[in-house]
């Protein structure tokens, strides 16, 4: 985030007092198991936020005029290491990752007082409507229209596979402004009251039975002219940002999560007298390779924002590797524990509750979700190796 101060701050804390106060703070706090029903369960979580907030505990990298703790380099590494191990949840929706960075960046000084502090608290739960069934990968080329009409715009289109869309109460959407032609110079940034006449959310089933994404239907929706972030037709370059900021935010702390998730995996092999197997000792192996690697790569991002304002393309490497590494992960702790393995959440004979199964089928999507596997390639390709543009692609 562009906001960060800190890598030559000095503190009187020492970075093991830090962790100690972290640890202190979840020994106090600490909010238990979450709900398995998703309603109390978003409620858990908020309440959790909030905790978090009014303790000082909330948005990491987030400057302190907003709440956050505008923590340096170190600390951040410590607090995602901290909130991993803790088994506590980090924030809610893709607001506080996506929406964050762009209203810090462009929004004005009146919007980042309404929206920023709610957000970061829980209050509000924010979800990203970039998508529409005809404009995934190819972005640039949507058709969600908002027509000015005075101090507002009317919004009509459809979005598609919106995460958290059943619980959001604000959507930051791309629309288009400009003429279809136009293409990412048309299209404009609007931030949307979820619950405004017009707005119909439909749940989606994903492959695991849950329901962690949406498809949100506009007709006619109004939304005033001064909920626009940035310039009319100016949507593009926001829409950039915050994509990358997408990409490199989980980085840190999916980073953190699996070095706990691949301990536990350990344990999981070692009761189950399955060490022994070199082929297991050589698979854990390298996972536990490319673990540390993921955490060099999430770090190496914290730099480049400190000191560049932007997470840069190493949040496309970031974001193949532990993709990559989450889907082989799940995939071979299934296949280690055989027919067993298989078993669903409601079988007594599951293990850990299937939690291993479950954890393969939510993880097919990892390759799609934020980019997929070969727009990330592409990213890499142009951006990191400078290899030529893709000559099918419409000149950026
Ligand atoms: C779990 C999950 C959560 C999501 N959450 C959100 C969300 O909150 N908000 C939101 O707006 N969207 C969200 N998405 C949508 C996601 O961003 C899109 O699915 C993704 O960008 C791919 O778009 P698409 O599905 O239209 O596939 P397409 O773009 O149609 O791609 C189809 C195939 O063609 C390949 N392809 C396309 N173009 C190229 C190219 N130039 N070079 C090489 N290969 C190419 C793709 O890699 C893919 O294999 C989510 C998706 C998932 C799976």
């Amino acid at each position: 985030m562009p906001v960060q101060q800190g890598l030559g701050e000095t503190a009187v804390e020492t970075d093991e007092e830090f962790r100690a106060r972290l640890r202190a703070f979840f020994a106090d706090h600490h909010p238990g198991r979450p709900p398995r029903d998703p309603a109390e369960r978003l409620v858990w979580t908020k309440a959790w936020l909030a905790t978090l907030f009014d303790h000082g505990y909330a948005g990491p990298a987030w400057p302190r005029a907003h709440g956050g703790m505008e923590l340096p380099f170190a600390r951040q590494v410590i607090y995602h290491e901290e909130f991993a191990a803790a088994r506590v949840p980090g924030p809610l929706g893709t607001g506080l990752n996506i929406a964050a960075p762009t209203i810090i960046t462009y929004g004005s000084d009146e919007q980042q007082r309404r929206w920023l502090a709610p957000m970061l608290r829980g209050d509000v739960v924010w979800a990203q409507g970039y998508s529409e069934p005809g404009a995934g990968s190819d972005l640039p080329s949507l058709r969600t229209t908002a027509k000015r009409s005075g101090d507002e715009y009317v919004v009509n289109g459809q979005k598609v596979w919106t995460s958290h869309g059943q619980s959001a109460d604000i959507l930051f959407a791309l629309v288009r402004t400009g003429t279809q032609e136009s293409r990412q110079k048309g299209i404009s940034y609007l931030v949307i009251d979820a619950h405004a006449p017009g707005v119909d959310i439909r749940p989606l089933q994903d492959l695991t039975g849950g329901h962690l994404f949406a498809e949100v239907f506009l007709d006619d929706v109004r939304v005033p002219v001064a909920d626009r972030i940035g310039e009319e037709n100016g949507g593009w370059k926001l829409a950039r940002t915050s994509l990358g900021h997408e990409r490199a935010a989980g980085s840190m702390n999916q980073a953190a999560l699996y070095r706990r998730v691949l301990t536990e995996l350990e344990e999981l092999a070692r009761e189950r007298g399955l060490l022994a197997d070199a082929l297991v000792r050589d698979r854990l192996a390298d996972f536990e390779i490319r673990v540390r690697i993921m955490r060099y790569n999430a770090q190496r991002i914290i730099a480049d924002i400190l000191l560049r304002g932007e997470p840069g393309a190493a949040s496309s490497v970031s974001r193949l590797l532990i993709a990559e590494f989450e889907q082989d992960l799940h995939e071979f702790a299934v296949d280690m524990l055989g027919p067993q393995g298989l078993l669903g959440k409601g079988s007594p004979l599951a293990v850990q509750r299937s939690r291993w199964l479950q954890g393969f089928l939510r993880t097919r999507a990892s390759t799609i979700g934020t980019g997929t596997r070969e727009i990330q390639l592409n990213t890499v390709a142009e951006q990191v190796l400078g290899l030529p543009y893709d000559p099918s692609m419409p000149p950026r």
